[in-house]
């Protein structure tokens, strides 16, 4: 099989992982195409952070200054009460890693680095994928059937490429027992590059500052065993939080007002994605659709642009040779995932404290993940086939 033969990768999914493969993708001669189901580039969302070989990764596309540009620097939090009175400072290391940045922030940029050069297909969706010895056939929820050599899912922990080339998601994801809603809204409470948290047992509720104070984000957290709901009915998300939270003191219950009324919305469950191999044929997983790590591991966006690395360098490495790309590719990613699914797992169990003491947050700094050893990943020079 030579390059020739392996031109063409079709990438469901454009939030961190697909619009980074297709930049490595095209850097290396491909030709990529991602169709992203929402209408239009995701804007709103939290805040991701980034750890060790991820800032490698971003330097070599070229973006590290620009990312550096876009960090929330968020310093520590507020712990506080029913009353809203502070009782602790909870240290940044924990939660805000090397560096911080929206999430829509993040997509943005990489969009920004790629729509040049690649196709993108907004509001639209995988239907059915078949494969044969030359490449798969493709059909759209909209568009037309297209064929292509290789398929990449890089649509998240739902992924919709895992159901059709692997099985049902029941298969694969694992709920970590903790459910999250984020929704985006204005920093009512004046606060300053810092957040305030509230914690109840099993639940935990927080406000943060976003883009230079000027928006705030907030979140409601509750620990619960698999829900039964229906994924795109928002409303229905927005009932079950406030029922979690109703009562609680601090200023949750205009928090659940402000929840009602927003726009951006997000909710799931805190989950990781376990399989035995990432590729079947053609198809290969890439970031949380493969590997989910969860949120409480704080690697999810390091793993998906690593993982966007090392794929498409290999893809380049062995002249489209996708059987030993797809081999090469998860061996280099396998240990990094299974220790920060590990670390994902304990930060899940630990995750709701009531009124920790100051003595905890502070141990739990000095053990956050950017303060732990990690498995390294190596980071090989691909030596793209166009410059940047
Ligand atoms: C609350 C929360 C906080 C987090 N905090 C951090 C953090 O601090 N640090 C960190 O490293 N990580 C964090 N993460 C994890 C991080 O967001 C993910 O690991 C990362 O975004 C994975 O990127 P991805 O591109 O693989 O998947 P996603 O970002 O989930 O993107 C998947 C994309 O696929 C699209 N899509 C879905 N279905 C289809 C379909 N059928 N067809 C086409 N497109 C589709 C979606 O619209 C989306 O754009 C957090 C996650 C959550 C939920």
């Amino acid at each position: 099989m030579n390059k020739t033969q392996t031109r063409t990768v079709l990438i469901s999914g454009g939030s961190v992982a697909g619009p980074a493969l297709a930049y490595w993708l095209h850097r290396h001669g491909f030709t990529p195409t991602i169709v992203e189901r929402a209408p239009r580039l995701r804007d709103g969302g939290y805040a991701v952070d980034f750890r060790g070989e991820a800032l490698d990764v971003l330097d070599r596309m070229g973006l590290l200054q620009q990312i550096e540009a876009l960090d929330t620097q968020m310093g520590d939090a507020a712990m506080v009460d029913a009353a809203g009175r502070q009782y602790a400072t909870l240290p940044a290391a924990i939660f805000a890693g090397d560096l911080e940045v929206l999430k829509g922030d993040l997509t943005r940029m990489l969009y920004e680095a790629t729509r040049k050069d690649v196709e993108y297909v907004f509001g639209d969706s995988i239907a059915s994928l078949n494969q044969d010895e030359n490449g798969v056939h493709v059909t759209f929820e909209r568009g037309a059937p297209r064929r292509f050599d290789l398929v990449v899912g890089a649509d998240g922990l739902h992924s919709r490429t895992r159901a059709l080339a692997f099985g049902p998601e029941e298969q694969y994801v694992r709920h970590l027992g903790i459910y999250t809603a984020i929704f985006n809204l204005d920093n009512y409470l004046g606060l300053k590059n810092t957040g305030h948290l509230y914690t109840a047992p099993g639940k935990a509720a927080n406000i943060f500052t976003a883009r230079a104070n000027t928006e705030a984000r907030a979140a409601f957290h509750f620990a619960a065993e698999h829900l039964e709901y229906d994924w795109r009915d928002t409303a229905a998300h927005k009932r079950i939080v406030a029922e979690r939270f109703a009562g609680e003191g601090w200023e949750v219950p205009r928090l659940l007002k402000e929840m009602d009324a927003a726009q951006e919305f997000f909710f799931d469950s805190n989950a990781q994605v376990e399989m035995d191999t990432w590729s079947a044929g053609r198809i290969v997983l890439l970031g949380d659709a493969g590997y989910c790590a969860g949120p409480t591991s704080g690697r999810g966006t390091s793993q998906a642009l690593i993982g966007a690395y090392l794929l498409a360098g290999e893809l380049a490495a062995r002249e489209g040779d996708h059987t030993a790309a797809f081999t090469a590719y998860e061996q280099q990613m396998r240990p990094y995932v299974t220790e920060h699914q590990a670390l994902g797992r304990e930060g899940a169990e630990r995750f709701f404290m009531p009124a920790p003491t100051q003595e905890i947050l502070d141990m739990l700094a000095a053990s956050a993940p950017e303060n732990t050893h990690t498995e390294p990943v190596r980071l090989p020079d691909y030596t793209p086939a166009t410059a940047a």
